[in-house]
């Protein structure tokens, strides 16, 4: 499966945000076997990246607990995360910056968001439906290692 991603023009375009959200997103889509022709991300920065609730309800956006974290575009079919969760990787090169926000061990805070992602990406459904939920059980339950949060 092709996974391709891109910086929104507000984010640092660091190649170790790239590298982290390429490898998690391919170990994800594995472990709870989610296979599309073309899988798109969008890495932002939501300090500078500001979205409007208003813009949010024409575009159909889903905006999951937290819109700082991720949210899915179902005009566009892609997926954005962003850098403050990617910051949260205990990715063994070691951001500079992990000492700034600890992630809370034994639970993988950049896999859960990019399973409910993929979970709107796949449903076109938001939270609170049956279809979203369902999905959503079956992928954290397949994906075994994955506790939510
Ligand atoms: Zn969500």
């Amino acid at each position: 499966m092709e996974i391709d991603i891109q910086y929104d023009a507000g984010a640092a375009p660091f190649a170790i945000y790239r590298e982290i959200l390429y490898d998690k997103a391919r170990e994800v889509t594995q472990k709870i076997g989610f296979v599309v022709n073309r899988l798109e991300f969008v890495i932002f920065d939501a300090k500078t990246k500001k979205i409007n609730s208003t813009t949010l309800h024409h575009l159909n956006v889903f905006i999951p607990a937290g819109r700082d974290y991720g949210y899915y575009d179902h005009n566009t079919k892609k997926i954005w995360i962003s850098t403050m969760t990617l910051q949260k990787s205990q990715h063994p090169l070691k951001l500079p910056f992990t000492k700034l926000i600890k992630p809370k061990p034994g639970s993988d805070f950049i896999a859960n968001v990019i399973i409910d992602e993929l979970t709107h990406r796949k449903t076109d459904k938001g939270h609170g439906t049956n279809e979203y939920d369902e999905l959503y059980k079956q992928y954290i339950c397949g994906s075994m290692g994955y506790k939510e949060d």
